[in-house]
């Protein structure tokens, strides 16, 4: 390795100096300093989007900054590639895995090595035998489940011997057996002398491994120190928002639901599936019901799996009292429920299509309508009503979608929802990437959904966003509901104890 490994204890292995960072507008990174030493577990924690993949992996060289320095052992580095930061000793094991699909687990693990192939070999099944995995390294990674490629990615990253490893929340897919394996393997790596820096959303997580905390919020890096002079409580006033002074808000105008007058649309019952465990709940027409929880905690998965697009493992949905477990997306449709996925730009547009089709197109498969070609103009009167009612900034309804902002395109994507006057809705971060002004437009439409007596489901990792919209609220804590809020109870601190575990901890 290039560094030189006899430095004194009291210069840190690596440290990032007035780091920089903006995407267009989007100004990600405002001046971070960081340092790590050797032997010690810097647990990184901030809210979606506090900029802490960005740093990382301006650190691993995969970006570059705009400005600031990176030192390794005292010196400053010359990153700006990932191979001059492997070079440094550094290896990052990413927030999503990235491996070569048709190749297999070894190859994958042994990409860039070279050597005697079967001393390799032992020293993967060593590493797997340390984590408690056992992988069939002859499968083809497409073949992988998201933990298990996050395991591969843990694997490729322990067979680097890095000096400074850096963990991009790695157990937001493994169970509880995997991450105390995993722990296993960092102290051993820490008393060897290993730097890492660790990135999570479970506080508890925290305690046990950390030996110092960094809270980054928005860009800088807003709280640190040794683990030992934090409570778990502290930490979480540190991820709030400055403002958020446990106020509860917008009760102006916010018509209550009238729930004893109301029978629900929407009936879970001890519902389980991939990532979710004995999950029950009520929906009622004309309420937004908000889904909190960390990234992780089984929300997403619960919500597709309702929609049919994941495999029902027990328990019951129904629909104004119909049975629909186990139907095909297809079907669910049909019966009334339509789904606005996270990744709109993987599920929810045709980008290369017009505005007008996009509206639309979700009444060519299986709507109102039901029929596959649409008029023209009834497509466009349909569009023109939406994108008026909705504000959306458009040209001209014949421009392709992918013109627009983000902001505008979920516009768009609910728009197309409500064409088929749905039931129930369910949005999965409507407003995640999106700037304020689209997002104040986004919250109208949702209010609107509201409004015309549609049951919104919303998963929001946006804890301001849910106390803003939300009639009531769940969360979500390692797959299981822990906590109920009716609108009145929601607060930014209690939803973001009880998403952090808290609330489940003090009554057990
Ligand atoms: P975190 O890991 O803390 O959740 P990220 O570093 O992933 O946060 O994201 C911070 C911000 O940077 C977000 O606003 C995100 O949209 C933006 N961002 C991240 N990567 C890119 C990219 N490649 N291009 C544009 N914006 C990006
Ligand atoms: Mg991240």
């Amino acid at each position: 390795m290039a560094a030189n490994t006899n430095t004194q204890a009291s210069v840190p292995r690596l440290q990032v100096r007035d780091i920089r960072k903006a995407f267009g507008q989007n100004v990600v990174l405002r001046g971070i300093d960081l340092s790590v030493s050797a032997g010690e577990v810097v647990a990184l924690i901030g809210g979606n989007g506090a900029g802490k993949s960005t740093l990382m992996k301006i650190i691993m060289g995969i970006y570059s900054c705009d400005s600031g320095e990176i030192l390794i052992d005292g010196a400053p580095a010359r990153l700006g590639k990932p191979a001059a930061a492997l070079a440094a000793g550094i290896y990052l094991v990413p927030q999503e895995p990235l491996l070569f699909p048709n190749m297999t687990v070894l190859e994958n693990i042994l990409m860039g090595f070279a050597g005697n192939e079967a001393e390799l070999k032992k020293r993967v099944a060593q590493h797997m035998k340390e984590l408690g995995v056992d992988l069939n390294l002859q499968r083809k990674a497409n073949t992988l489940s998201i933990a298990e490629q996050q395991l591969v990615e843990l694997l490729r990253g322990l067979m680097r011997d890095a000096r400074i490893l850096i963990l991009d929340e790695p157990t937001s897919a493994l169970t509880f057996g995997e991450v105390q394996a995993l722990f296993r393997v960092m102290r051993d790596l820490k008393s060897k002398g290993i730097s890492m820096i660790y990135i999570t959303h479970r506080l508890n997580e925290v305690f046990e491994i950390a030996t110092s905390v960094a809270i980054m919020r928005d860009g800088l890096i807003t709280l640190e120190g040794p683990v030992e002079s934090f409570t778990k409580e502290m930490l979480i006033q540190g991820l709030l928002p400055k403002d958020a002074q446990a106020q509860k808000q917008g009760e102006q105008a916010y018509e209550p639901v009238r729930y004893e007058a109301l029978k629900p649309v929407l009936e879970v019952r001890s519902f389980s599936g991939y990532g979710f465990t004995d999950v029950s709940f009520d929906l009622y027409p004309g309420e937004i019901l908000g889904i909190a929880g960390v990234v992780g905690a089984g929300r997403t998965e619960l919500i597709s799996t309702i929609f049919g697009r994941d495999k029902t493992l027990s328990g019951k949905v129904l629909l104004d009292g119909k049975d629909i477990t186990g139907m095909s997306t297809k079907q669910i449709l049909k019966e009334g429920i339509n789904f606005v996925p996270e990744d709109r730009h993987a599920h929810g547009l045709f980008k290369i299509r017009s505005i007008s089709s996009n509206t639309t197109s979700a009444l060519l498969s299986g709507g109102e309508i039901g029929k596959v070609n649409m008029n023209r103009r009834r497509q466009r009167e349909i569009s023109k009503k939406y994108v008026d009612d909705f504000r959306t900034k458009i040209v001209s309804l014949e421009d392709l979608i992918g013109s627009l902002s983000g902001g505008n395109q979920q516009k768009v994507v609910i728009a197309r929802s409500l064409s088929t006057k749905p039931k129930v809705v369910i949005l999965d971060e409507p407003t995640r990437g999106i700037d304020a002004a689209a997002r104040s437009d986004v919250y109208g439409i949702i209010r609107q959904l509201k409004e015309a007596g549609v049951a919104v489901l919303m998963v929001s990792s946006d804890i301001e966003e849910v106390v803003e919209l939300a009639d009531r609220a769940i969360t979500v804590f390692q797959g299981r509901i822990n906590g109920e809020f009716s609108r009145g109870e929601i607060t930014q601190d209690v939803l973001t104890s009880a998403s952090f575990g808290i609330a489940q901890e003090r009554t057990v």
